[in-house]
């Protein structure tokens, strides 16, 4: 057989890479959600598109686009071990919640911001 060139190498330890992620995701997500709905309680419903998210009750002071996506899951995992409350929801719920998050941030910090100037006003 001819030796795979470097870059079908590189390729194929992606995909194992992907495939490991995936399978450690799949296995929280199923331990969160066993009737693979989503777990916010005001939708519960099967995705059909994307699978379940993990979702912070709680929300979450670090940024998961920070890390890389194996570190990413394992983070959940160290989580979920610890007893931080963790479910699994679908994509529009979680996308959801998370920009609500977001504007209420930008919501303070614009308050902030109007705040200081009113205060250095003469
Ligand atoms: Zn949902």
């Amino acid at each position: 057989m001819r030796n795979p060139s470097s870059s079908h190498k590189r390729r194929l330890m992606r995909q194992l890479a992907y495939a490991k992620v995936r399978a450690l995701l799949d296995e929280l997500i199923h331990e969160l959600a066993p009737d693979g709905r989503c777990q916010n309680p005001i939708c519960r419903r099967k995705p059909r598109k994307y699978p379940l998210e993990i979702h912070h009750l709680d929300g979450r002071a670090w940024e998961p686009r920070d890390l890389d996506s194996l570190a990413r899951v394992k983070r959940y995992g160290d989580e979920h071990a610890a007893g931080v409350r963790l479910a699994a929801w679908c994509r529009p719920c979680n996308a959801a919640d998370n920009s609500q998050v977001r504007s209420r941030m930008s919501y303070e910090q614009a308050a902030r911001i109007m705040n200081k100037r009113r205060r250095s006003r003469p």
